[in-house]
């Protein structure tokens, strides 16, 4: 049964601009703000993150915080500060050797401030939970996969993850993508992640971590090496609570949105964690808008225990909104209403 229905919201900044929106969110059957906080949101809109959080909670929404596109480490379209403060600390290409614009989370300087990012906002916004939006390895974006072409590149070649490497395997790291430079990055993907959740769950017991990996096939064919692909590993971490992944674009076939979606509910329950599912809420649209009932209604017989859409008012305004972004999100949010019995 689901139980939660959230919707992420960005562009955070006064506090009675949000309470609007909130009410707006109650109306499409919203029941959870997935709150993309920023990098710059921290640095500059500190004081009213509080406040927001706060709103939100007096009007009866819970609220997870998203460190969205943190070191671009997370999936999110916003700039990194840490990236502009730091010329080390990047991920690095095995094959070419180049620092890349994205924040090495192997390295001690990411583990720190995404930590320090995350524990602050906890102690000072109280919010319910937290959110792993696509965390990643800049490459491979797939191995002959559904969301891009066969990848050789892969990440992360600095010289923090080499000395790792050799410490632990006792021979330097390889540039080729063997069976133990697999296993050292899903292994050290998990560091960041398991350390910061457990920081949290210090602060708080009662907060909730979500962890979202990419919606991908794994099969023995096709796979994704981007960190999180192992779904075991990351279902096993005992610091998650909900075990989620990504949207699929609605033009895809509906066995793959299907085969997806068992296989999360059957990694969340092997490891007695919720399941989370998204829906594509922003770019694109279903050609026929019965689409979106009818994957939430395959999503709950699944028994998915959360439903979750990317983002408020279907990315109306920017330029991943969908076509119809006003629409998208009207008819998200029937069905939301719909599944809860409002
Ligand atoms: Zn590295």
């Amino acid at each position: 049964m689901v139980t939660q229905t959230s919707i992420s919201y960005y562009g955070l900044n006064y506090v009675e601009h949000a309470e609007a929106d909130f009410k707006e969110m109650k109306a499409h059957g919203i029941t959870q703000v997935i709150l993309a906080v920023t990098e710059f949101d921290f640095d500059f809109w500190r004081p009213n993150i509080p406040a927001i959080v706060d709103k939100a909670h007096e009007l009866g929404l819970r609220v997870l915080i998203d460190p969205w596109g943190n070191g671009k480490y997370f999936g999110g379209e916003q700039v990194s500060k840490f990236l502009q403060d730091n010329v080390e600390n990047r991920q690095v290409s095995a094959l070419t050797g180049e620092k890349l614009p994205y924040a090495c989370f192997n390295t001690n300087s990411y583990r720190d401030y995404f930590k320090n990012f995350c524990t602050t906002l906890a102690r000072e916004a109280k919010p319910d939970g937290f959110f792993w939006d696509e965390p990643h390895y800049a490459f491979p974006k797939g191995i002959a996969s559904i969301t891009g072409g066969v990848a050789d590149d892969w990440t992360c070649y600095c010289p923090v993850c080499r000395k790792r490497f050799e410490d632990y395997y006792g021979y330097p790291m390889p540039k080729y993508m063997t069976n133990d430079v697999k296993q050292f990055r899903w292994r050290e993907a998990l560091v960041v992640l398991s350390e910061t959740s457990k920081a949290l769950k210090e602060i708080d017991p009662k907060l909730e971590i979500t962890c979202c990996v990419h919606a991908t096939q794994n099969g023995y064919y096709v796979s994704e090496y981007r960190g999180y692909d192992n779904w075991d590993m990351v279902g096993a971490c005992p610091y998650f609570d909900v075990f989620s992944t990504t949207i699929i674009n609605w033009a895809l076939p509906e066995d793959f949105f299907l085969d997806i979606t068992r296989r999360t509910v059957a990694i969340a329950k092997k490891y007695g964690k919720k399941s989370e599912r998204w829906l594509m809420g922003y770019y694109k649209q279903p050609k026929d808008w019965a689409q979106v009932a009818k994957w939430v209604d395959l999503a709950v017989a699944e028994g998915v225990d959360r439903l979750a859409a990317w983002t408020y008012r279907g990315g109306y305004g920017t330029v991943v909104g969908a076509p119809d972004a006003l629409k998208l999100w009207d008819t998200i949010g029937e069905s939301y209403k719909r599944v809860l019995n409002k």
